[in-house]
């Protein structure tokens, strides 16, 4: 919110004033008569005056509604919430004889003279006279003959802009002007003029002044408006009443009332959203009848004695929190988060392991083939001497294999099964599913991000289980700023690895350069330099689709100009989309081994590999990757004792490209650079709010208010443990503002 200051507001820069959309028909008749007095409204009256259709509405007609739809307002409560994104302090009402020039004041006088002729240019101006009984000011418009029409001699009428002299007497360019009369309560019933007046966002057909007077009208039939939050509620944080608010929040009678207006709206927002959360955690948690898992028990044991290493102290940790909602008669939905190899898949296994000692069967989704194969890999490796069977089920397989395994799922031959989301969620039937693995890495990072239930994690519920819902886990590579956590993920418990094994910080020692394409004849002598010192190397090309030809044929054609022009002595493999994965497999298996040098790749290499040798990454169009992938990225090297460099090549077009190339550069904890994201590309773009299920916020930046949300979320988590289904009297309101609010997503929130 910006509160101009009258010194500035006047500019013609910002087309504040005088601005011909502004002038748009009116009917001032009205003026006087906004202070409809509407019969008290009952509960049900309010929600259905609140959703009718702004139509209803006085001055709104289909014209109008149809360009209020532009702006995505359809019904009264929309246009109530479409805010002023500005306020032009015009409250300063001034005698004529006292103006000075350069001031943004209000006069209020009498239209005494019309004049209109054309300029040298063509333009034709109206002149029009007004008197105070203190001297006189001359009102100047182009080229909008109609204003006569509305200023007659004898109106009354108060004026708002910018005082000028000019040609030896007080002048006002295009003034906001608004006809009034005896009974105007100046500052009150004005609309335009004579106090402070808003900006709402508005469109080429729907001019702000337009929008003033449809808000007006509405506001001041709204004083009976009841308030959703509950009492105590109010009271305790101060915060005015809804009606009044919106009063104020439209039209206020003073900075100070508009900025409590604005806390409460800001407030009520975040409060509603966290409410949504709370409910729909509690409806997957503690309302819900889960598997009450052993905690412990013989096959945890041997395998945490089998393990080749002691687990760090954040894994220990996360175990706990995890074993607790598992022995839990509700069921779990916890997100872990941990950075590529921090540890995760150890404690995932666990997860399966306490479900299989039990006696039920656990799944482990992974968003594509190589990563469940690389889960399946791992598998053998720390399964290896307990009796357990486990399975993959990709798309490679025959039909028959893939018919044999799913009879080996459903007859409980198979303990844990591992593949791709579509595999597990399309054809497998359980005999008895008790824990799900969800591995997200990044691919359904935060923007892709939709709620859970899109991504299948309620089908699974629904599907697999009869009244006792498996327990979920998701894993997360990608760090996610806390204010996130507390929105997009706000339903589920969390877990954070943060400390690597061996101690050691994923990016320690990694130094980045941003470089442009003058330094690549020192990047590839780097390379060179640290190949020669036995270290591997890692070049990667962008990839803006896994299935582009093009790209794939870049990658080939970079791949062999390095090979015969740069490094003709070295060992240079590559992979990329289209080869298939057993042909991926066999390279990185070569890369891992240590008989390739270099290895040029897409973006394949982001997730899984691990290879302690490589010391030094080039990046080629670095500006293209959003900075979880770079970090990503980066994160494939600096895994041994090796310093390493991480060398992006960049271009950025934009200053939030030379940002983001400068975060990555800077910053190398991945929650901070994930806050630093949040904060370059603005929340709109990482959140995707939009699709995932949360209602809009419109005065809210979460990162910015990220206190107000905390106590929001406290407030609201409450609220929903004292009273799960807001039944109590005093939420009923609350609970049909909830339901308004996340209207398209009912069902995610009350049923899944
Ligand atoms: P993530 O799944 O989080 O990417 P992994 O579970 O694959 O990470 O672990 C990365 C590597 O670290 C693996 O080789 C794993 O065996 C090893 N590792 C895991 N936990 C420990 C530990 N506590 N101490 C030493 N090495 C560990
Ligand atoms: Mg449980």
């Amino acid at each position: 919110m910006t509160f101009m200051s009258t010194s500035r507001c006047g500019s013609r820069k910002d087309g504040l004033f005088g601005r011909p959309g502004d002038f748009s028909p009116l009917n001032y008749s009205s003026l006087a008569g906004g202070r409809v007095n509407f019969p008290k409204r009952g509960r049900a009256d309010c929600q259905s005056f609140l959703d009718s259709p702004v139509q209803s509405l006085k001055h709104v007609g289909s014209t109008t509604a149809r360009h209020l739809k532009r702006l995505d307002i359809e019904t009264v409560e929309d246009l109530l919430y479409h805010f002023p994104h500005r306020y032009l302090d015009l409250g300063r009402i001034r005698k004529i004889s006292q103006l000075r020039e350069g001031e943004e004041v209000t006069v209020v006088g009498v239209v005494r003279q019309i004049k209109r002729f054309r300029s040298r240019k063509g333009i034709r101006v109206l002149n029009i006279g007004i008197y105070d009984g203190t001297g006189y000011l001359y009102g100047v418009w182009f080229n909008q003959d109609f204003i006569a029409d509305r200023l007659g001699e004898g109106t009354t009428a108060a004026f708002s802009g910018k005082v000028f002299f000019r040609y030896s007497r007080l002048q006002m360019e295009n003034p906001l002007f608004e006809v009034i009369d005896e009974k105007t309560d100046l500052g009150r019933d004005t609309v335009h003029t004579s106090r402070i007046v808003p900006l709402h966002p508005a469109t080429q057909k729907l001019s702000s002044a337009r929008l003033r007077r449809i808000i007006k009208d509405l506001v001041d039939s709204c004083a009976d408006l009841p308030d959703p939050l509950p009492a105590h509620l109010r009271t305790k944080r101060d915060f005015p009443p809804r009606a009044l608010s919106f009063r104020e929040i439209h039209f206020p009678s003073s900075e100070v009332s508009c900025k409590r207006a604005r806390k409460r709206f800001l407030f009520e927002e975040l409060f509603l959203m966290q409410l949504g959360l709370a409910i729909r955690k509690r409806r997957l948690g503690l309302d819900t009848r889960g598997i009450r898992h052993r905690g412990s028990g013989d096959l945890m044991e041997r395998f945490c004695c089998l393990l080749p290493f002691e687990l760090t102290s954040d894994q220990r940790r996360v175990i706990a929190e995890i074993r607790r909602d598992m022995e839990a008669p509700h069921p779990m939905n916890r997100l872990l988060q941990g950075e590529v190899g921090s540890g995760k898949t150890v404690v995932a296994l666990v997860a399966l392991l306490i479900g299989v000692q039990g006696g039920y069967q656990g799944a482990v989704m992974a968003p594509t083939e190589i990563l469940a194969e690389q889960h399946f890999l791992k598998m053998e490796t720390f399964l290896q001497g307990l009796d357990v069977n486990f399975a993959l089920l990709t798309g490679g397989l025959t039909a028959s294999e893939k018919g044999e395994i799913q009879r080996d799922i459903k007859d409980g031959n198979v303990d844990i099964i591992v593949g791709t989301h579509a595999l597990i969620q399309d054809e497998v039937g359980f005999k008895k599913l008790g824990v799900v693995v969800i591995d997200e890495q990044h691919r359904f990072g935060v923007r892709q991000r939709v709620n859970l239930k899109e991504k299948g994690y309620s089908p699974i519920s629904s599907r697999w289980t009869s009244g006792q819902q498996p327990d979920v886990l998701v894993m997360t590579a990608t760090p996610i700023p806390r204010t996130l956590s507390l929105t997009l993920y706000g339903d589920l418990d969390v877990s954070i690895i943060r400390e690597l094994p061996g101690g050691r910080s994923l990016t320690e020692h990694v130094k980045t350069f941003v470089c442009d394409k003058d330094h690549r004849r020192w990047a590839y002598e780097k390379i060179r330099s640290e190949i020669e010192q036995g270290r591997q190397a890692y070049i990667v090309c962008p990839l803006i689709e896994e299935s582009d030809k093009i790209q794939t044929r870049a990658v080939m054609e970079e791949a062999a100009r390095l090979q015969n022009e740069i490094f003709p002595d070295l060992r240079v493999g590559f992979i990329h989309g289209k080869l298939r994965p057993a042909e991926k497999e066999e390279v990185m298996q070569r890369f891992r081994k240590g008989s390739l040098d270099i290895l040029i790749s897409t973006t394949v290499v982001e997730v899984g590999i691990d290879v302690p040798n490589a010391s030094v990454m080039l990046v080629e169009d670095a500006e293209r990757f959003g900075l979880a992938q770079l970090h990503q990225l980066r994160g494939r090297i600096g895994r041994g004792q090796h310093k390493s460099y991480c060398i992006l090549f960049a271009d950025p077009a934009t200053e939030e490209g030379r940002a983001r190339m400068e975060a990555i550069r800077r910053i190398k904890d991945g929650f901070q650079l994930a806050e630093a994201d949040l904060e370059i590309r603005g929340e709109g773009q990482v959140f995707g709010m939009r699709q995932s299920g949360l209602p809009d916020l419109k005065l809210a930046k979460v990162v910015r208010d990220v206190d107000v949300l905390l106590e929001a979320r406290k407030e609201a988590f409450d609220i929903v443990e004292r009273d799960p289904s807001l039944n109590f009297p005093e939420h009923r309101l609350l609970l049909m503002e909830v339901q308004r609010k996340f209207a398209a997503n009912l069902d995610w929130l009350f049923h899944s």
